[in-house]
């Protein structure tokens, strides 16, 4: 019997990972085994601890990863599968591996970073504390990914075969759409991912063109439900974004933005230029601080094809941000340690996004406790990030086991999110061909996945269940 099991992203936002087995019928054949995403436990302890176990089968018995796209959630666990065993393909569209090609080592020296922290302090329990993997070893990987179009079928098995759709999430982000034959028939499931803005009304945050792909027929789709119980706010973020940076100045403040470094810091960044090119706000100098935005830059510009007419305008109207005058991109960490110097308003933009790890520790560290400062998340936070302690409001956070105070203004911009809202969920799910037999929802913490359950059977009838961690169930 074919199954699906869902091995992380079940019962929390993070840790992606949904296992098919295309025929394990307990007689010794174990059937052709795919991992739809590999991502990273984040946030909460006892889910990040999850990190270190093994997942229910021996990673050598997988055959391929199937990747939606590069953030760590979907794709941060991939070294580790390597390290355990694994020897099969990763795929994924050409940009998502570009954009691992960075985030991934990135995540590899962090872990390193830490373990190294740790054993210094030792604040760890095991001695010597080690990193997840390496940079190294991310590096390493690297070379098993292979690229797949949008739209072009692969076969990997006689039973199995994948195709990638827009999901208009990220950069290179796809859905998966997985074919089974068995029983005589060819079955057909869907994996959203991620799922990018909607087009309706206004969603100010949609950089990417395409998607999410409509008219999907699947028999069985496993859906995202990061925010399951909320409605992204729908006017413009410019007038918002440029009262917060000018009223900063005004108080002798900077801002410091924590944001994923590859393609959501280039959005913003585009952002704060349009901004000062319009004189909606002075012209004071931007910081990128994140030895990994250079290579990003690069990236976002190759793939420009991808964007919305609007951010493909602002890319032809104002080139390449490494030239902008202004603005400094830090590459190595001396670099970083004299922005720490700046008494001046500034902005600071820096990795990682959920401040989870990175150098935007040191920024905040340093700039926290000043009330004439002002952090603007413009990303999702997962509960139990640093990154969520601080914007809901507490009076301290730990950085480097110290508490540091928090008297800076905090601000969230939800505008920016690259994520569907329930609205927009279900507008997208209105343009399904056919109805799912049974729609799982993954990638939510408990309380947005059911809310999103009673919006969808109470407003289109379905079949939905909230995926539990582990949940095995059975493709016909
Ligand atoms: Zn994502």
């Amino acid at each position: 019997m074919a199954y699906l099991q869902f091995l992380g992203a079940a019962g929390t936002v993070t840790g992606s990972k949904h296992l098919i087995n295309t025929s394990a019928d307990g007689a010794g054949r174990r059937g052709f085994q795919v991992l739809i995403d590999c991502g990273l436990f984040q946030g909460q302890k006892e889910w990040r601890l999850k990190n270190w176990n093994d997942i229910p089968i021996p990673a050598r018995e997988i055959d391929a990863v199937v990747l939606t796209h590069a953030h760590l959630d979907h794709s941060g666990w991939i070294p580790r599968l390597f390290k355990e065993g694994f020897r099969g393909k990763v795929y994924a569209t050409p940009p998502t591996i570009d954009l691992c090609g960075v985030v991934l080592p990135d995540s590899g020296h962090l872990q390193e970073e830490e373990a190294r922290f740790h054993n210094r302090k030792g604040t760890s329990k095991h001695i010597p504390a080690l990193p997840l993997y390496t940079l190294e070893e991310a590096q390493d990987c690297l070379r098993f990914f292979e690229p797949v179009e949008f739209g072009e079928t692969r076969q990997l098995s006689p039973e199995f075969s994948f195709r990638f759709v827009h999901a208009g999430h990220i950069l290179g982000s796809s859905m998966v759409e997985v074919f089974l034959r068995h029983d005589g028939g060819r079955h057909k499931y869907l994996f959203t991912g991620d799922v990018g803005r909607v087009p309706i009304k206004q969603a100010p945050g949609r950089v990417v063109h395409s998607g999410p792909a409509p008219q999907e027929d699947p028999e069985i789709l496993v859906m995202e439900s990061t925010y399951g119980n909320r409605v992204h706010p729908r006017e413009d973020v410019r007038p918002e974004l440029a009262d917060l940076i000018r009223r900063t100045v005004q108080r002798g403040g900077s801002v410091v933005v924590p944001a994923f470094a590859v393609e959501r810091t280039q959005k913003f960044l585009f952002l704060v230029k349009e901004l000062m090119e319009t004189n909606q706000i002075p012209r004071l100098p931007v910081f990128v601080d994140s030895p990994m935005a250079i290579k990003a830059v690069e990236i976002y510009l190759k793939y420009s094809n991808e964007f919305t007419d609007e951010a493909r305008e602002l890319i032809r109207r104002y080139g390449s941000p490494l030239e902008w005058m202004g603005f400094t991109f830090a590459a190595s960490a001396e670099e970083s340690k004299k922005i720490n110097g700046v008494q001046f308003p500034c902005i600071i933009v820096s990795s990682s996004g959920m401040v989870t790890g990175g150098r935007v520790l040191h920024h905040l560290m340093l700039r926290l406790p000043d009330p004439r400062n002002q952090v603007i998340f413009i990303g999702f936070q997962a509960p139990g990030t640093r990154g969520a302690i601080i914007k809901a409001g507490a009076r301290s956070v730990r950085i480097f086991s110290e508490e540091v105070e928090i008297r800076a203004q905090i601000a969230a911009l939800e505008q920016f999110s690259d994520h569907a809202d329930t609205e927009e969920l279900l507008h997208w799910l209105k343009t399904f061909s056919l109805k799912p037999e049974t729609t799982y929802l993954v990638h939510g913490e408990p309380g947005a996945a059911l809310l999103l359950q009673e919006a969808i059977s109470s407003q289109l009838g379905w079949n939905v269940k909230v995926a539990e961690w582990l949940q095995k169930v059975a493709l016909a």
